[in-house]
């Protein structure tokens, strides 16, 4: 088996311990093994070569069969999903570099956006050179909402509830025995009286810790079964009975930082301490206008929801609860940049992020179940915690592209064999084409058509 150097962890029947593995190949498996996210030169191969370089790495070549092409097939959708006629491919690419918590990640992606996986990379390398990220969750608290209108005396009801709050637990946790044999569970009830245009409104939240599930259906059902012990201790009509995604009990958070240096690019004559400043600078901007903190937070979403789609996680309800979250003051960006007392460009992200390592559909694709095996996460919490910081990678390496050089060049060039294919070029020309496109800082339809018709003539 193969040891690659770097900082690992050894899990055996004595417990766990860290380690600095020896630089060279040893075929003893009975050791440590570690894996190495740099996969130097990982981009330039095919697939087919990207794949050996992952069973090369030490995934379990299962894992990376199934990352190839797990089916869930018509009939498996089926299941999942309603009046299905079909399936839908996405790439799924693997965003090298990461280092997370001091253990070498290999991130799974699935997007149909070019750059999005290269920039998540780029930005993981960057932070590497400073032992990577550091990620630390509050929990996997999610928040049911049940609904009474009409309730005579609301403010005398919220502390009839409250005081029934022992009771409303039982019943909830009663839904769920699996989720509190794991150690899970409705812990606590709040109850609100909000005014509205209709008049006031008594809002009971119960508190759910959902262990490593992202909680959608297990506290609805919650919510639901306690909507006639409400109705009986308020006087009023219960409505709604669902979950909150604004979910401020389950933020993620990753910090890393990052030399000035390593912001440094050869095409642009900036240092790298002009790029920091331009950064924050960026930042600021996008502190102060919702219409830059829209574009900021979406590309901070653009590696998280790619994450979400590879494990087959909801990435409606996370995008829901990071926008929430950004508007709660205003709406602002979910990122902060600054500049650390030795100069570094000090980066953090805290985020609501709302997914399981079991329920929901998770377990249903293969693909997305060997996502989650690469990842090698022991909980949702841990999950939660590479969620945000891939999407701290990917928005600080779109930042420095967008301060200096700008994003199109890079991603027109990636975007080219798109452009290639969309004028029509056969399979063996899509390269070709593309490559003279991005040689001639050409990258549009017309001039591929062109090409087309130079090279097949
Ligand atoms: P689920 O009901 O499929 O699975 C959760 C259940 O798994 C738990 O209730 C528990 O009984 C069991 N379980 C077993 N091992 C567990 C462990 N280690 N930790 C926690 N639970 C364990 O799924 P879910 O997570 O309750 O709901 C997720 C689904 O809800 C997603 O598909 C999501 O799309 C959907 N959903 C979302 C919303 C929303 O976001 N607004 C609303 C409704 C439904």
């Amino acid at each position: 088996m193969k040891r690659l150097i770097g900082l690992c962890r050894w899990e055996s029947e004595a417990g766990s311990s860290w380690w600095f593995c020896p630089p060279k190949i040893n075929d003893d498996s009975s050791g440590p093994t570690c894996m190495d996210s740099r996969l130097s030169g990982f981009y330039k191969g095919s697939p087919a070569e990207r794949r050996q370089a992952l069973i090369d790495a030490g995934v379990d070549p299962e894992t990376v069969e199934s990352l190839r092409g797990g089916k869930l097939g018509v009939d498996g959708a089926d299941a999942v999903s309603e009046n299905v006629v079909g399936t839908l491919e996405y790439p799924i690419g693997i965003a090298t570099n990461f280092q997370i918590d001091s253990e070498d990640t290999l991130v799974p992606m699935a997007v149909e956006e070019t750059s999005v996986v290269a920039a998540a990379s780029f930005g993981a390398r960057m932070a590497r050179g400073t032992g990577g990220f550091t990620t630390d969750v509050s929990g996997p608290i999610m928040i049911a909402q049940i609904q009474a209108t009409d309730v005579p005396a609301p403010h005398h009801a919220k502390s009839t509830v409250l005081d029934a709050a022992d009771d409303l637990i039982e019943l909830a946790n009663e839904q769920d025995p699996v989720l509190v044999e794991h150690g899970g569970g409705c812990e606590d009830v709040q109850v609100r009286v909000i005014d509205t245009p209709r008049g006031e409104m008594l809002i009971t939240h119960l508190i759910v810790d959902v262990r490593d599930a992202m909680g959608g259906n297990a506290v609805n059902t919650m919510a639901e079964a306690l909507a006639p012990e409400i109705e009986e201790l308020t006087g009023g009509d219960v409505s709604l009975r669902i979950l909150s995604n604004l979910a401020d009990r389950r933020l993620a958070r990753a910090t890393c930082t990052i030399e000035p240096d390593a912001l440094e690019t050869e095409d642009v004559a900036l240092s790298g301490e002009e790029i920091r400043d331009r950064i924050v600078d960026a930042w600021a901007f996008a502190a102060c206008d919702p219409y830059r903190a829209a574009t900021h937070n979406k590309g901070i979403m653009n590696g998280i929801d790619a994450v979400a789609t590879a494990t087959f996680n909801d990435w409606r309800a996370i995008e829901a609860g990071a926008h929430a979250y950004a508007a709660q003051d205003g709406y602002g960006p979910l990122t902060t940049y600054e500049v650390d007392a030795d100069g570094r460009l000090a980066c953090s992200i805290e985020l609501p992020i709302q997914v399981g390592t079991v329920g929901g559909a998770t377990r249903l694709q293969p693909t997305a179940e060997a996502a989650l095996e690469l990842l090698d996460v022991d909980s949702a919490d841990e999950l939660a915690g590479v969620f945000a910081a891939v999407g701290l990678a990917q928005n600080f390496a779109g930042l420095r592209a967008l301060v200096s050089e700008g994003i199109q060049r890079g991603h027109m060039s990636l975007h080219a064999k798109n452009i290639a294919v969309q004028a029509g070029a056969p399979d063996d020309l899509v390269d070709e084409v593309a490559a003279r496109m991005v040689a001639e800082e050409a990258v549009r339809q017309d001039r591929a058509e062109e090409l087309i018709d130079e090279l097949t003539e």
